[in-house]
């Protein structure tokens, strides 16, 4: 949970450290506004992939389900800055599946933290193994880091990508090719 009331101050702090007067009429909101915009962002800290991934279904067949271009939006622990793009999920059930939707909050429940995308991505893949335990499960996610584009080596329209594959994908190449195919 965010210390609303810690955030207001160091947003002040803050304004005050770029020579800002913070009494001044734009400014004068703007503590309490970013706090709950962290409240809102930084939700997925109090979210638990395994309320999203319990409810399971029996799976007719055990063909590999793919949900891509989940959108999202996270915020990149080194810098406060967003980074958004779209990730893809395939995994081949073991007499499991989940609704498709649950793929899509399990993502936001990691995305809406303080992250790497790295490690994003491994938290999404392990979450589903875990919980679904199914034969094998990728993971990729591509996204667009302000960081990287709005200062240092601006880079506009670069992304980053990042794969993590676990079971039968680690295994199986043919496998993984159909996935790679299938979200290009
Ligand atoms: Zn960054």
């Amino acid at each position: 949970m965010v210390n609303k009331e810690k955030i207001e101050e160091a947003i002040r702090l803050l304004l005050e450290g770029m020579g800002e007067d913070v009494s001044r009429e734009g400014l004068k909101d703007t503590p309490a506004r970013v706090a709950r915009m962290y409240e809102e962002i930084l939700s997925g800290m109090d979210d638990f992939a395994s309320e999203h991934l319990s409810k399971t279904f029996t799976a007719e067949n055990n063909e590999m389900v793919i949900e891509k271009d989940i959108l999202f939006y996270s915020t990149c622990e080194h810098h406060l800055m967003p980074f958004y793009g779209k990730a893809h999920i395939a995994y081949v059930p073991d007499g499991k599946v989940v609704g498709i939707s649950k793929l899509a909050r399990t993502v936001e429940t990691f995305a809406r933290r303080l992250q790497i995308q790295e490690k994003m991505t491994v938290q999404i893949a392990d979450a589903i193994m875990e919980n679904l335990k199914p034969k094998g499960v990728i993971v990729m996610v591509e996204a667009e880091h302000m960081c990287m584009t709005m200062r240092g080596v601006k880079k506009p329209g670069s992304r980053t990508m990042t794969m993590i594959s676990r079971g039968v994908f680690e295994e199986d190449e043919k496998l993984k090719r159909t996935f790679l195919d299938l979200v290009k």
